[in-house]
């Protein structure tokens, strides 16, 4: 689904922020990123979804349907969650109906029925988050991107949402990439696990995730079947 070969970004202001990175994700695989703040993680993903334009390298994306969940949720405070989440359909010129439709799916598989008429304010961190969460999911990507999604959620919090994650990956089988700053988030959720070093950002190691038939043996199944 994604495929970079010797990506490279350096900034107007010299800061060479990636390079020449090679990294390819496949359907059903679930890819964690880790690394030092500042390695380049952020702007590898942003190169990913076609928000930065790339210095150097090759890329080949073959879906149109990308999701991306930024670092800090950004919702429209003047909207609803299901204004918010409609916010992408709407983008698209889905029908209303459908919109609703769409939008009322995505708030129930991630947990936020009946906070549908909240506005931004009257949400909780995590709550935004997986407002920001079902918003990306209407749009049914194929490639989903994760910037650190859970970076200022408590730890309780966080292994819930966690494991719902896992649970959508499962049933929408998107390929996902995932940055966190939590080995055992990402050993928790992911296939597989890419290290990046910093000054210049690179992929200093790609492990895959040990099979662990007691803890997660379906992921396991799926990412080898739809290999
Ligand atoms: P963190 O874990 O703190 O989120 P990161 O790995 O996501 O860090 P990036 O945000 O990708 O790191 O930044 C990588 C490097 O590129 C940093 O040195 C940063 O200062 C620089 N950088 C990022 N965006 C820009 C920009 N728009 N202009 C100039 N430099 C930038
Ligand atoms: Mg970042």
């Amino acid at each position: 689904l994604l495929h970079m070969r010797g990506v490279d970004m350096r900034f107007g202001t010299g800061v060479h922020a990636v390079d020449n990175v090679d990294l390819a994700v496949r359907r059903g695989e679930f890819v964690s990123l880790v690394g030092p703040s500042g390695c380049g993680k952020s702007t590898l993903l942003r190169i990913a979804a076609g928000l930065e334009t790339r210095t150097g390298g090759s890329m080949d994306v073959s879906t149109d349907a990308i999701g991306y969940v930024f670092q800090d949720p950004t919702l429209l405070p003047w909207r609803t969650v299901t204004g918010n989440v409609e916010l992408c359909t709407q983008l698209q010129h889905l029908a209303k109906p459908v919109r609703r439709e769409k939008a009322q799916a995505a708030i129930e598989m991630v947990g936020l029925q009946g906070f549908e008429d909240n506005y931004p304010s009257q949400l909780s961190g995590g709550m935004k988050m997986r407002a920001s969460l079902a918003r990306a999911l209407t749009l049914d990507p194929e490639l989903f991107l994760f910037d650190e999604p859970f970076g200022a959620i408590d730890e309780i919090t966080r292994e819930r949402l966690n494991g719902e994650l896992l649970r959508i990956f499962r049933a929408q089988r998107f390929a996902g990439v995932f940055v966190t700053h939590s080995i055992a988030e990402a050993a928790f959720l992911s296939t597989r696990v890419v290290v990046m070093s910093a000054r210049p950002g690179r992929i200093v190691g790609d492990f895959d995730v040990p099979f662990d038939a007691d803890r997660e043996p379906s992921l396991r199944a799926d990412a080898a079947f739809a290999r």
